[in-house]
């Protein structure tokens, strides 16, 4: 049997942005759970991946639900968001961040980011927070962002959160197997959140899971996640509930991905090298790396360009690279940017818009040679030498 993915025929040479890396070992496990007879939201796949994941990143408990939306709207419900609150989110992120905060009824604030993580402003939060206190008005919960697999400020953004008593949920949906000298990304909040997503760090093709070292905290979670269901031999409700676990199929895959995850992250690092190596010769253009002492997961290198210098590149980029049939993509467009939140608050100071006006996603998949990214570094190279 292939071990090669079918694909459609207009994509198989497409060079995609971060496709799913699925190997014999996918494939086995999920032939395995298929005749284990454990078709259903549970099973022994479910409680392994979740025991794979604890100890993977050091979280003493954890959830495995069917998305990492489904894992923040639930998180969010566990720190007690609710109806009419606040609740601050980075607006350089993806839209499911804000949009979980929305399913609880309250509403969410668009925080500007850090120029060089593009990760929440510590500074612009502390002064916030201040300002909120000084008018009774503090937010339900903060939501940072660990955005392209770069991990947050947490040594500043904690104890701010702490001096004001507001929860944080960590949204590590795209930095599972990141670390910073505190610890592993997902665990420095009440509670983190992956996702298993097709174009994430590894698939389940889809699912998340919430992590944290609240006991209490995680088995709510899995009981709303599972339609509040009490313990009575009939269907018996005290609570409302949601039907968010993810499938012991689905689970499966997770196990042989997150077997393969160091492997495939050392790999995207290495793909991160080389874009770093070969792009760094080229003025004009620079790879976004790391901040000082933590080690991201590698998922998207990110590039910036000297829009001064060359003004339109990275559309002009992404066009020529698309003529190669090479997928890349803009920045996550800010969320304070988009139609459906015009009319949320936001506290910017145009760090997100030049961040989404002069960035870029390169192709940054595991599965990708060498000569992959070497033919996107000439692409570059040709388009910046066009202008
Ligand atoms: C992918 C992603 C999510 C949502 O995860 P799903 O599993 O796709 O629901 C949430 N937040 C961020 C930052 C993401 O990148």
């Amino acid at each position: 049997m292939s071990t090669k993915p079918q694909a459609r025929p207009d994509q198989v040479d497409r060079l995609f942005l971060s496709p799913p890396h699925i190997t014999q070992a996918e494939i086995d496990a999920t032939v395995a759970a298929l005749r284990s007879g454990w078709v259903a939201p549970l099973g022994p796949e479910v409680d392994g991946f979740e025991q794979d994941i604890i100890d993977f990143t050091d979280v003493p408990y954890a959830v495995a639900l069917s998305s990492g939306t489904a894992a923040l709207h639930l998180g969010l419900l566990a720190l007690g968001v609710t109806a009419g609150d606040e609740v601050i989110v980075p607006t350089l992120t993806f839209g499911a961040t804000a949009f979980a905060v929305t399913y609880t009824g309250a509403r969410p604030v668009f925080m500007d980011v850090d120029e060089t993580t593009w990760n929440l402003d510590p500074g612009l939060l502390d002064q916030d927070l201040r300002e909120r206190a000084r008018n009774g008005r503090l937010p339900a919960a903060i939501v940072p962002v660990d955005i392209f697999g770069r991990p947050c400020d947490y040594e500043r953004i904690l104890p701010i959160a702490e001096e004001f008593d507001v929860p944080v949920l960590e949204d590590a949906a795209e930095a599972l197997g990141s670390r910073t000298p505190l610890g592993s990304t997902g665990s420095f909040g009440r509670a983190g959140v992956f996702s298993f997503n097709g174009n994430k760090i590894m698939t389940t093709g889809g699912g998340g899971m919430l992590v944290s070292s609240d006991a209490a905290l995680v088995s709510k979670v899995r009981f709303w996640s599972t339609q509040s269901r009490e313990p009575q031999p009939w269907y018996e409700h005290a609570e409302i509930g949601f039907n968010y676990r993810m499938s012991n199929v689905l689970a499966a895959i997770g196990r042989a991905q997150l077997a393969r995850l160091p492997g495939m992250i050392d790999r995207r690092m290495e793909i991160r090298s080389r874009y770093a190596h070969q792009l760094g010769r080229l003025p004009g253009v620079r790879v976004v790396l790391d901040p000082a002492g933590s080690r991201g997961n590698g998922w998207l290198t990110n590039v910036r360009f000297d829009c001064t210098a060359h003004p339109g590149a990275p559309e002009r980029a992404r066009m020529a690279l698309e003529a190669r049939n090479i997928e890349s993509r803009p920045v996550w467009k800010p969320m304070h940017l988009q139609p459906v939140f015009a009319d949320a608050p936001a506290v910017v100071n145009g760090t997100s818009e030049r961040i989404f006006a002069d960035g870029l996603c390169l192709p940054s998949g595991s599965a990708m040679s060498d000569d992959q990214v070497d033919l996107v570094c000439e692409v570059v190279a040709e388009v910046l030498r066009a202008a």
